[in-house]
């Protein structure tokens, strides 16, 4: 019997100076206060009528306020519905009742969609402030004799929806004995220590952030940055400022945050407390890693995983051989198989479908019965829908999605090999490769690029590159110059956001066939 807030009460008893939270060194809360506040907002749910069991659906931004929040709802008992801080109204009506939540906490600074959503479904909703993590917490002690709720394994602790790519988000659980799995292989993985000093640029609803970035970092017994909600610029200062030693993003961030290097002459220096970067959550162009370690002498490992494998499912460890392309082998717990459409083990370097087990896989899909069928085999196998291969070691390269996968003329086209060619040229910021339908080929391969700003670049020079690199069928023959590319919540590019019509109307056209 446990409870995830454990790792605090813990710390605050044999580290009780050390810092949990920190926002340069004039702001930080320790070990004991993240407790009492903790336990103290516990105390005030249960006096909302949370009960052990119940689920409270959480949409903050990730401030100091959620961490208290989400350990409190643990200490009562509760479990975490993660919502989105830019759901819609109807989104988050639609969470609250496909969950069943009994309370919704809110943000005072959010606009007014989650009041409007708690109109509707008649859910009772409590709005945080900064206030909530910062003051003082006066404990009572009799009130709190009973906390933290003991909790079974089998518990439910979080709720996080699936974007929904295919019809209507699914509510994937993670349950307590699930996440204190992901939490210690993520430990062991990335060696994660009491005297680091973890900074996240994902924000805490998505599973990476949460997953990967906070609750290890507070088992651990090291201190925690958020940096999500700050500019790009904000968040380099804050490196040095917290002497950040490991800091988790997405590509799209490494990206943008190598272009600010170059143009603010922003140097080595800001970066020389990191020990690593973590990236994952989505494919990284080995360019990318490349420069970030040459320029800025950072050395940026991968994770792979998905919100139904509690994120890591594999991790490129610290300290192991360099392997630019591969997302590491499985961490503790998991196993790795990949398997061709029918379901036949693949061997050394042959690509197939990504199936990963452990106990830290989801328990299902919120009472949806026939979806957690189709996607956990009866002796445990979560199907990812990636594409991948092992390599003699057994470490794992990412090639694509299956659903991003384009077949032009039979031929299988996986987007980021196409990708990670287009940013061998400087100039690009951001390219997509993505299918568009094609009367001759079934799909045609197209790509949207943003370029950097005072840079220059032509459609021919980037077919001239991809002709360079890749066989002819992979080469895109429309290229669309665009301003931006619409982003996910975490900041991962949406393909399933680009407006394929609009591709087909404005590109340029390859003359060749
Ligand atoms: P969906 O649309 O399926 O809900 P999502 O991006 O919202 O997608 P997540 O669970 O956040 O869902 O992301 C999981 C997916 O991200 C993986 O299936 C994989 O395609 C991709 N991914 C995660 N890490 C990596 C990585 N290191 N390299 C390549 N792709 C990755």
């Amino acid at each position: 019997m446990a409870n995830l807030i454990d790792d605090i009460i813990r710390n605050a008893e044999q580290r009780p100076d050390a810092v949990a939270l920190r926002h340069g060194e004039d702001a930080t809360t320790s070990y004991p206060d993240l407790r009492d506040a903790c336990l103290a907002f516990a105390q005030r749910l249960r006096d909302r009528g949370v009960h052990p069991g119940d689920r409270v659906l959480l949409c903050c931004p990730s401030v100091d306020a959620y961490v208290v929040a989400y350990m409190g709802v643990q200490a009562a008992g509760g479990a975490i519905v993660a919502a989105n801080t830019m759901a819609t109204r109807d989104e988050l009506s639609y969470f609250l009742s496909d969950s069943g939540a009994k309370l919704a906490i809110g943000w005072h600074e959010n606009g007014p969609s989650l009041q409007e959503a708690c109109d509707e479904t008649g859910t009772d909703l409590l709005v945080l402030t900064e206030y909530d993590a910062a003051r003082p917490q006066s404990i009572d002690a009799g009130a709190l004799a009973d906390l933290p709720i003991d909790r079974a394994d089998s518990d439910l602790a979080a709720l996080l929806y699936t974007s929904g790519t295919t019809g209507k988000p699914k509510g994937t659980q993670l349950t307590v004995g699930g996440l204190s799995a992901a939490i210690d292989s993520a430990i062991v993985a990335s060696g994660m220590e009491a005297e680091d000093r973890c900074g996240t640029a994902l924000p805490l609803f998505h599973c990476f952030g949460q997953v990967a970035g906070m609750l290890p970092t507070l088992r651990g017994g090291g201190s925690l940055t958020l940096l999500h909600p700050l500019t790009l610029e904000g968040q380099l200062a804050m490196i040095p400022e917290n002497g950040l030693t490991v800091m988790l993003g997405v590509p799209t961030m490494w990206m943008f945050l190598l272009y600010q290097a170059g143009e603010e002459g922003v140097g080595a220096e800001h970066f020389s407390t990191l020990k690593y970067a973590v990236s994952g959550g989505a494919p990284l162009p080995e360019s990318i890693i490349t420069r970030f370690e040459d320029e800025l002498g950072v050395t940026v490992l991968e994770g792979y995983g998905l919100t139904e494998t509690a994120a890591m499912g594999t991790f490129s460890q610290p300290g192991g051989p360099r392997k630019v392309g591969f997302v590491g082998s499985p961490v503790q717990g998991i196993e790795l198989s990949v398997r061709d459409f029918d379901g036949r083990e693949l061997g050394a370097d042959e690509p197939g479908e990504v199936f990963l087990r452990g106990p830290q896989i989801t328990a299902g899909y919120w009472n949806r019965p026939a979806d957690t069928d189709a996607a956990i085999s009866k002796d445990g196998w979560f199907r990812t829908g990636d594409i991948g291969l092992r390599d003699a070691d057994g470490d794992l390269r990412i090639v694509d999605r299956v659903k991003d996968m384009i077949i032009r003329g039979g031929y299988n086209v996986y987007p980021a090999e196409v990708e990670s060619i287009l940013y061998q040229n400087p100039a690009v910021l951001e390219a997509a490769v993505i299918g568009v339908p094609d009367e001759k080929y079934g799909e045609e391969v197209a790509t949207c690029v943003v370029i950097k700003p005072g840079e220059e670049v032509t459609p021919e020079d980037l077919e001239a590159l991809c002709r360079e690199h890749l066989s002819a069928y992979k080469v895109p023959r429309l290229i669309s110059f665009v301003d931006q590319l619409p982003k996910g919540a975490t900041g991962k590019t949406l393909k399933r956001g680009i407006d394929r019509a609009e591709v087909l109307k404005s590109a340029w056209r390859s003359e060749s066939a």
